[in-house]
């Protein structure tokens, strides 16, 4: 059975640096701004490949540190797609 695709992608984040607080550690994080996305594409350290990287800013949870964090967007559904 096949599928049409759907024209709007899904993104996944498939990975955020730094993963954690640089201050404490805590994964927690409140009053997150988006603060720019770019079309980059490019491999994240363990492999994966991303098409964009947002900018972010957030509170830490536990310790209230302001700090940015970056994250690497990939389309959640899978890879080969022709572009016509
Ligand atoms: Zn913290």
């Amino acid at each position: 059975m096949t599928k049409k695709r759907k024209k709007r992608e899904a993104i996944e984040c498939i990975q955020v640096r730094p993963p954690a607080c640089p201050k404490c550690g805590c994964t927690d994080r409140t009053n997150t701004d988006g603060v720019k996305k770019r079309d980059i594409a490019g491999k994240t350290v363990d492999g994966r490949l991303f098409t964009q990287v947002k900018w972010s800013y957030c509170n830490c949870r536990k310790c209230n540190q302001r700090y940015a964090f970056v994250s690497y967007l990939a389309p959640a559904s899978a890879p080969a797609e022709k572009t016509d």
